[in-house]
């Protein structure tokens, strides 16, 4: 079945213009950030250099990113920014359209990255229960020819609840590197790259994670693909985010 959306080219890599060409409607989203973080693309905040990805500040030589817009929204969900308010319009469209809409969009961002995407052989994701997230990232992985790993053939989540001091405590008790993976990952070929994918980055602190678990494998070089990203609270006071 053909979709009617298409992915426009803005003039900025950080654009989405999606159009709707039954309709004629577009969902258009220019970027408005002057000066970014060369890592994780953050608006720039003079005195606070490395707290937009402190989660993977130690990996930063191994990884490289393709990251979403920063959304926010308040405690029941309404956007409260203009990212925020795309993906809600987004999300309203009958579900088979807004699926395809991300999928445009996460293509559309690997494709015109400065990647080599030919050298990428696999691709998992950050666990998730959600199906749609699954469903979305095993078929973006399939449509540029990547092997799928499911990310319960590499992970495994513990519930505890014990308390923890800061997140990073909580994220790396949280997460373990699965007994029966270990066959599975002395089949990579040494030196490979893995992309991983995940809905929302906050602080890395998940994908550092994943990636300190992964670190004795044959995976040298990690490649991450995220939807959208939310601002660390300690910024909302310093910028104003559009
Ligand atoms: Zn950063």
């Amino acid at each position: 079945m053909n979709m009617p959306f298409r992915y426009l080219k803005g003039f900025d890599p950080w654009d989405i213009i999606i159009k709707n060409t039954d309709t004629n409607e577009e969902f258009a989203l220019k970027n408005k950030y002057k000066s970014i973080c060369p890592v994780c693309f953050y608006p720039n905040v003079s005195d606070k250099p490395k707290e937009c990805h402190s989660g993977i500040e130690s990996l930063e030589s191994k990884i490289s990113f393709i990251t979403g817009h920063f959304y926010e929204t308040d405690y029941e969900g309404n956007p409260l920014n203009w990212f925020g308010d795309i993906l809600r319009k987004i999300s309203l469209q009958p579900f088979k359209h807004s699926h395809e809409i991300l999928k445009l969009i996460l293509n559309e961002k690997i494709s015109n990255s400065d990647w080599q995407i030919e050298d990428i052989i696999y691709a998992t994701m950050v666990p998730t229960t959600n199906l749609q997230m699954i469903n979305l990232f095993s078929e973006i992985s399939q449509n540029i020819n990547l092997t799928w790993i499911p990310y319960n053939q590499l992970f495994e989540k513990k519930t505890s609840t014990t308390f923890y001091k800061d997140r990073k405590d909580y994220v790396n008790n949280k997460y373990f590197l699965l007994e029966e993976s270990v066959d599975l990952l002395e089949q990579i070929e040494k030196g490979s790259s893995l992309l991983i994918f995940d809905d929302v980055f906050h602080q890395g602190y998940t994908l550092g994670r994943i990636i300190e678990l992964l670190s004795k494998s044959n995976f040298i070089k990690f490649k991450l693909v995220t939807i959208a990203r939310t601002v660390p609270k300690s910024f909302l006071n310093t910028l104003q985010f559009p």
